[in-house]
């Protein structure tokens, strides 16, 4: 676990982040979101002290970041940015080996490893281990990336908008294939973005900023349901305001109901509406399926290929 406790951030006089109290549980995909400049990223760089608060405690499962020693804390979590940081001259192998063997770990171990994670995300070795970061396509290098930021079995990575500098598509194959790697492998990731659909899309706990203060902690859809504030809301509406061109029809509903007692909507109602009856009810049918918000956060994130 993660825990923040009364941290403050200041350049000069101008207060960064102001008196942050939260706590991020292992094994969640907690996603840090905000407008550019709200301190997502000083945020993020002080989990592993590449930024040092100006006041309060950071403990990472219950020591204090200040008191370990700085290398070992780094090699213990993986850091993914947005420009992908590959060796140029390093083969992929070598790159994904490179902090196991600055961890010590022997040969054979190190290149078990990079097979084994470079199967699980399907670059097959034969074709790519020997290749360099040249030889490949930007979602690949980013791919590389995360795989070299994992190989070492870090607890926790943290990733800083490692998915903005790419085209839609590979950006939302990479969204995927993280959501999959990080539940497969039990992995604490702290994600940054400003992109709330990306958030919505996988968070387990999300994290509202701006200008230096966390707005809403929370699920997904208890944002959705109960902002906090007048910003989150407005975050919201600001991503979605085409809501009332969407109707239930749009939905992709998994779960089925013979509950005929609950109120009933229609395929043309718009999202908009919908929304407007789910505050009221909490389950909703519509034929023999029921829509919760989760439907509607699903649908916002555009995680119907999921
Ligand atoms: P985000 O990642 O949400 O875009 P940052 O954490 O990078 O935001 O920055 C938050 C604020 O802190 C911005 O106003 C930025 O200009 C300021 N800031 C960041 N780094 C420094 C620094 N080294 N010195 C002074 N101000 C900084
Ligand atoms: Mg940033």
């Amino acid at each position: 676990m993660i825990e923040f406790k009364n941290v403050s951030k200041a350049y000069a006089q101008k207060k960064i982040l102001d008196h942050a109290n939260f706590k991020i549980e292992s094994r969640d995909f907690f996603v840090l979101v905000g407008p550019s400049g709200s301190g997502k990223t000083t945020t993020l760089k002080m989990i592993n002290q590449l930024i040092s608060q100006t006041e309060g405690q950071i403990l990472i499962d219950g020591q204090d970041t200040k008191t370990v020693d700085l290398r070992q804390l780094r090699l213990s979590i993986g850091y993914v940015l947005q420009q992908i940081a590959l060796f140029p001259n390093l083969t992929v192998a070598e790159n994904i080996e490179l902090i196991p063997e600055m961890k010590g770990w022997d040969k054979k171990k190190r290149q078990a490893r990079s097979r084994e994670l470079m199967e699980l995300v399907g670059l097959d070795p034969e074709v790519y281990a020997q290749r360099i970061p040249i030889e490949l396509s930007g979602g690949e290098q980013q791919r590389v990336g995360i795989l070299r930021a994992i190989a070492s079995e870090p607890n926790i990575v943290l990733m800083d908008e490692p998915f903005s500098a790419l085209d839609p598509i590979s950006r939302r194959q990479l969204q995927i294939f993280i959501k999959d790697l990080q539940k497969k492998l039990q992995l604490t990731i702290v994600f940054v973005t400003h992109d709330l659909n990306e958030a919505l899309l996988l968070a387990d706990c999300v994290a509202i900023m701006n200008d230096g203060l966390i707005q809403q902690i929370d699920k997904p859809s208890e944002i959705f349901h109960h902002p906090a504030n007048k910003f989150v809301a407005h975050f919201f509406q600001e991503y979605h305001q085409d809501l009332s061109q969407s109707q239930v029809s749009d939905l992709h509903l998994t779960e089925q109901t013979s509950d005929y007692s609950l109120k009933e909507v229609s395929a043309d109602l718009s999202i908009s509406d919908l929304i407007n009856e789910l505050a009221q009810e909490k389950v909703i049918r519509f034929g023999n399926y029921i829509i919760t918000s989760d439907d509607i956060v699903r649908f916002l994130a555009g995680a119907s290929a999921v």
